[in-house]
């Protein structure tokens, strides 16, 4: 169902003028509400046409960062209803301030996501994203109110748990990192029990691939599709795949999506590759302009199949940040998951490691679970085969080692890890 078609089937003239005008109303509250932007914004004139949004100064994660904890801040301090923080890598984690309104917002979106993913009113939702700073339970809670959903606030980890609500109650739709859906999916075929009436997936939070979704959909029995969002945009429900499954549609009325060239910082054309810039046009308490998310993928702005009008992002590429450079050749995780799982006896748990000799060149390294059901007659020929492919896909020389199902240690909460660079930096 599209929970809020006045907005999501807009024709395109209307909800380019409606991005228009906010982004207008942006830009001056900007100039009049923070610092940063109105330094930034010194000299620069106010669009006059939506296209002008590339005239814009940029932001990144940098700024976050130089103005930990509440430099972006455009609204009082009393204004606000709640905080979140995801975590950095390094020092100070990205703080996200919202508003009473920006918290509606986020609800709205997050029930636009959960009903293009199939979710009705009255199914229940089980949310296995963490609650607390993490905006990923919170936010799919708030979803779940505002679409008039039941949720079920589990929270990330105690597989047992999660699986023993699936079994007993009859959730409909189950919300989790791509990685931790496939933990519970194999932990209910190996113990050869069923959910009760599971039948959707919504998964995100963390980069996975195509080829991922088809081995999860089999494993689990349901559709799964991808959530994307970002603690600095909003949190999660920035853009959601439909059932139909071409892309992940932007919540644009919102969010204004641009592609552009990682190098030059030129907008490239619709249907090109290139990182996405994404503009919140109505957020009030840390409103963001042009924000570099690292992200990389392309953007078809035509009418989808299933009557919505925002336009689709694709699935991710990689980021900018993770690609790795083995001997001076690029190499996104992604790429290899996707070359992984064209092989049927291939599992998706796999890891990616690499290391740099003393005196030689990079060494990769892909170690692989073939799968519980499939029967590897010759591993040899099977591992051969896994590292000619990837070689051709990949350009790159490494080896493959295909391991026995459950090798590979299996995260109980959050995020996979996939790449294990031990090269000193
Ligand atoms: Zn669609």
């Amino acid at each position: 169902m599209i929970f809020q078609p006045e907005f999501e089937t807009l024709e395109r003239p209307a909800l380019e003028a409606l991005q228009f005008e906010r982004l207008r109303d942006l830009v001056d509250r900007l100039r009049h509400s923070n610092d940063l932007y109105r330094e930034r914004l010194r000299g620069v004139k106010t669009p006059a046409a939506l296209a002008a949004c590339a005239e814009l100064p940029f932001s990144s994660k940098d700024d976050m960062r130089d103005t930990y904890p509440l430099g972006l801040l455009a609204v009082p301090v009393r204004n606000l209803a709640r905080i979140h923080a995801s975590s950095g890598t390094t020092g100070n984690p990205t703080i996200s301030a919202y508003t009473r309104r920006d918290l509606a917002i986020f609800g709205e979106v997050m029930a636009r996501s959960l009903a293009a993913g199939g979710i009705s009113p009255g199914d229940m939702f089980q949310v296995a994203w963490g609650y607390g700073l993490f905006t990923g339970g919170l936010g799919a809670q708030g979803g779940c109110e505002t679409l008039g959903a039941c949720a079920i606030p589990a929270s990330s980890g105690n597989t047992a748990r999660q699986m023993q609500l699936m079994a007993d109650l009859p959730v409909i739709g189950f919300g989790a990192t791509p990685s931790y859906a496939l933990v519970v999916a194999e932990r209910f075929r190996a113990e050869g029990r069923r959910p009760k009436a599971l039948a959707y997936a919504i998964c995100g939070a963390e980069a996975w691939t195509r080829e991922m979704r088809a081995a999860l959909e089999e494993t689990f029995g349901v559709i799964a599709t991808n959530i994307y969002g970002l603690t600095e945009i909003i949190g999660p429900g920035v853009a959601q795949e439909c059932l139909d499954k071409r892309g992940m549609h932007v919540q644009e009325d919102h969010f204004l999506p641009e592609i552009i060239d990682p190098e030059t910082g030129v907008p490239v054309p619709d249907g090109e590759r290139g990182e996405l810039v994404l503009t919140t046009l109505t957020r009030e308490a840390m409103p963001v302009l042009r924000y570099r998310t690292r992200d990389l993928t392309s953007i078809d702005r035509e009418r989808c199949s299933c009557g919505r009008t925002m336009a689709r992002i694709d699935w991710f590429t990689g980021r900018v940040d993770d690609m790795l450079v083995i001997r001076g050749i690029n190499v996104f995780p992604s790429a290899v998951e996707e070359a992984l799982l064209r092989f049927s006896e291939l599992s998706p748990n796999y890891r990616i490691f690499v290391d740099r000799p003393t005196h030689g060149l990079d060494q990769m390294l892909v170690e692989v679970e073939h799968r519980s059901d499939a029967t590897v007659d010759d591993a040899d020929a099977l591992t051969a085969a896994v590292g000619k492919r990837l070689r051709e896909t990949l350009l790159v020389s490494l080896t493959v080692r295909v391991v026995a199902p459950g090798t590979i240690e299996r995260i109980e909460a959050g995020k996979a890890k996939r790449v294990i660079d031990r090269r000193a930096p």
